[in-house]
């Protein structure tokens, strides 16, 4: 069920009227990313647009660019992860046929009341580096990097690059 406060759209609805939905998010409307070992999203852009796709077919669009702050696997300060998603989702008439179709057209079943935020975050998850890392970080980094070991310096060290 959607959450008070969220948006909600009629997903057929939205698709054949062209809709167009845009905002940000942060980490607390993101609590799957969260658990995902994302420790903070300071501000995530999102656009979902209604369509009709290649095949004929209602779709939306989703849209998603920002950044997350994730734990350096080599280091463990923290890295900021650029995270961009794009995709096209086609509209089916149920669960059920999300799960039976058998090509490689992405799916989401339609409702009169589809929660966006949960469709941005499905596409953020699926988006998300399997591990984080910086590009060049370690022992022999004396730079900017060799401070990063203190939790508050990491903090201090992502908020500087904004
Ligand atoms: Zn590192």
């Amino acid at each position: 069920m959607p959450q008070a406060g969220r948006p909600v759209i009629d997903g057929y609805e939205f698709a054949r009227g062209g809709g167009e939905i845009s905002g940000s998010l942060s980490l607390a409307d993101l609590p799957r990313l969260a658990e995902l070992g994302v420790a903070d999203a300071p501000e995530i852009a999102f656009a979902v647009r209604g369509g009709i796709n290649e095949r004929g077919k209602p779709a939306l669009h989703v849209h998603a660019a920002g950044s997350v702050a994730m734990t350096c696997q080599r280091c463990l300060g923290r890295v900021a992860v650029p995270l961009a998603a794009d995709a096209e989702l086609e509209l089916a008439a149920s669960e059920e046929e999300v799960a039976a179709a058998e090509d490689d057209v992405d799916r989401v079943a339609a409702s009169p009341a589809m929660d966006v935020v949960t469709l941005v975050e499905d596409e953020l998850i699926l988006a998300l580096p399997m591990v984080a890392r910086h590009e060049d970080c370690g022992p022999r980094e004396a730079g900017e990097d060799g401070r990063s070991g203190s939790p508050f310096a990491a903090l201090a060290d992502l908020k500087a690059r904004h």
